[in-house]
Formats: structure tokens, C-alpha cells, sequence
């Protein structure tokens, strides 16, 4: 049974990134998952270029180094071509309606001055990377349901108008393990994307700027319940276990955080110091999804009236 995830490479991988989703991707994922840098899903906001293609680097290593099966990852541009394809059916087969009802898109889109057309589009091509791949799955947050819902209505609509092309996905919403919160604002969660880093622990922050981070961590009640829930997270013990055990809670908060990320920062820093041996791994992944995707993508090509 094929799951599909992806990370956005709008910021640097983040703690709440690895303990929320990467690491479970590496423990519970097998070969025939899907674990993928939605590249092209961060273009939906205004970019930067040059940053984008590093950070896209950089989190596809993270992900690789986290330990997740390098089969099942790939890069999402890398399958621009099929992608693209069939966007363009998907888009044939979903209303303007159903696009313009998404919650997301009116939450972004909501204030602002220029809003891209692909904010508003993204949905469909997100389910086009749901369906080309033959996706049983979808592990989601509550807020990306209403996206697995379209893939699902526009994966039903095509096979009954056109005949069978694809597998109808299901989304599946994860007990939620902790979600992180911001260090210097425990109000929000950890985000690739806050405005202020001096909260949030990047995975290859420096062991010294990691400890700096714990410890000038807001020390609120709920401040102090998500450092013993990240913790927690980090040993596998149950949060109630620390409370008040400790004389310095942030002191071993730190070391654990450090440890847990330590491997992974090594390797990653490894693979990004060794160019060819990443760009080989990132392209026997592009290469398998896209051999798996290419009979479905034919199938709904022909069955729609082209080529
Ligand atoms: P953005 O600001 O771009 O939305 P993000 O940090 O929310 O960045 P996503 O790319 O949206 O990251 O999500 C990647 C994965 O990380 C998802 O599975 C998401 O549920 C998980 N995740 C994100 N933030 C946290 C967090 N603070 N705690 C636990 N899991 C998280
Ligand atoms: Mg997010």
C-alpha cells in the first residue's frame, strides 16, 4: 500500500519538522512509500530562486540522511514533466468552484495585494501528485483534509466520465504525536516559516546554537510543557516522568535535542559535502517514481482524448 507525504522547502528543516513527521517517515515508511521536497508547491508564494534550489538540496538530504528509504523519496520538480501533464487533465476535471472553496486559499490569500494564481490552483496539483504515483494513503493535519477530499473527488469524477486511471485515495489523519511549539512563543507552533528564529531549532543548527536556543526558552507553564514534550519525543519516555525531577529541565531538554539530532546533522552535512553521491541518490528516486507513474499518466492521457 503506497503512503505519500512531502515537506515544503519554504524554510530549513526544523525540530517539529523531524519529530512530527520526518522520523516517522524513516521508522514506519517502506519502499513503495512516497517521501517527497514539494519544490514546486513553494513557488506558490513569492521566492526567492537561488534559495529555493538550495533549500530544496538541503531538505532532500535531511531527508536522506534521516534514514528514510532513498527509493521512496524524490523531488517534486524532478517529475515536472509528468506532473504538469496531468495537472492540466486534473484541472480539466475540477470546477473553478470546487478550487475557489478551499480553505487554505482564502486563509492565504486573505489581505493580500497580489495573490498567485497557483495558490489557488496548488490543490490540483497536489493532487496530481497524489494520483500519479497510485497513492492509497494520506497521512494529513486536519488542515490539509479538505485537499485530500479534492484528489479523492477529481480521482472518482475522471475514472467514471473517462474510465479507470486511478486509485482513490484516502486521507488519514495521524494521532497527532506532540506538535512543537515555538521556544520563544509557545502560543504557535514551531514553523519553518516564523518571522523569528531565535524559537525554533533548525536540524542543522550548531550543537552550542541549539543549547543557546533551549535555554533562553520562554519558561511559561506552556512553555515548559513543550520542553517536556520535545523531551519526551526525544527519549521515549511519557512527559509526566520529568516535570519536576529535574533541577535544570532546559539543560537536559538540550542534550537530548542535541543527541537525537546529532546523526542526522552529521550525515546530512556528509552528504552535501559529497555533490555526485546526492545527485545520484535524488535521481534513482526521480527516476523510480517516475517509471511508476508513467502507465498511470499514459492511461489517463489516452482515456481523456489525447495522444
Ligand atoms: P510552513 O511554515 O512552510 O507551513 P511547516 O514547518 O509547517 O512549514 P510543512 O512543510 O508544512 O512545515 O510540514 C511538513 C511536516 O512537518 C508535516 O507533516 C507537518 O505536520 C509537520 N510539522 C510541521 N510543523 C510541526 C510542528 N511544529 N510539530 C510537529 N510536526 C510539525
Ligand atoms: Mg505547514
Amino acid at each position: 500500500m503506497i503512503r505519500l507525504s512531502a515537506i515544503t522547502p519554504s524554510g530549513q528543516v526544523h525540530l517539529g519538522n523531524y519529530l512530527g513527521a520526518l522520523r516517522t517517515w524513516a521508522r514506519e515508511g517502506t519502499k513503495d512509500d512516497v517521501y517527497f521536497i514539494s519544490d514546486l508547491h513553494a513557488m506558490t508564494a513569492s521566492h526567492n530562486a537561488q534559495r529555493l534550489r538550495s533549500l530544496t538540496r538541503e531538505q532532500f538530504a535531511v531527508l536522506i540522511a534521516c534514514g528514510i528509504e532513498p527509493e521512496s523519496t524524490c523531488v517534486q520538480s524532478d517529475l515536472i514533466r509528468e506532473l504538469g501533464a496531468l495537472n492540466w487533465v486534473l484541472e480539466c476535471t475540477c470546477t473553478y468552484g470546487e478550487a475557489a472553496r478551499m480553505i487554505q486559499f482564502k486563509e492565504k490569500s486573505l489581505g493580500r495585494e497580489s495573490v498567485r494564481l497557483s495558490l489557488l490552483t496548488y490543490p490540483v496539483l497536489m493532487a496530481a501528485d497524489i494520483l500519479l504515483q497510485g497513492t492509497a494513503e494520506v497521512p494529513v493535519g486536519e488542515d490539509q483534509l479538505q485537499h485530500v477530499e479534492l484528489a479523492r473527488a477529481l480521482a472518482r469524477r475522471f475514472n467514471h466520465a473517462y474510465g479507470d486511471a486511478f486509485v482513490v485515495p484516502t486521507a488519514v489523519v495521524p494521532k497527532v504525536g506532540a506538535r512543537i511549539k515555538d521556544l520563544a512563543d509557545p502560543a504557535r507552533k514551531m514553523d519553518k516559516s516564523a518571522q523569528n528564529s531565535a524559537g525554533v531549532v533548525f536540524v542543522l543548527d550548531e550543537p552550542d546554537l541549539v543549547r543557546r536556543k533551549i535555554k533562553r526558552a520562554v519558561s511559561s507553564t506552556e512553555g515548559i510543557a513543550n520542553l517536556t514534550d520535545v523531551l519526551a519525543s526525544c527519549t521515549g519516555k511519557e512527559p509526566e516522568d520529568y516535570t519536576s525531577r529535574f533541577a535544570d529541565l532546559k539543560d537536559v531538554v538540550a542534550e537530548a535535542v542535541i543527541e537525537e539530532l546529532r546523526p542526522v546533522r552529521d550525515r546530512t552535512l556528509a552528504l552535501l559535502a559529497d555533490p555526485a553521491e546526492l545527485d545520484r541518490v535524488r535521481a534513482s528516486g526521480a527516476a523510480r517514481a517516475r517509471d511508476r507513474a508513467q502507465h498511470r499518466l499514459d492511461a489517463a492521457l489516452r482515456l481523456s482524448g489525447l495522444s
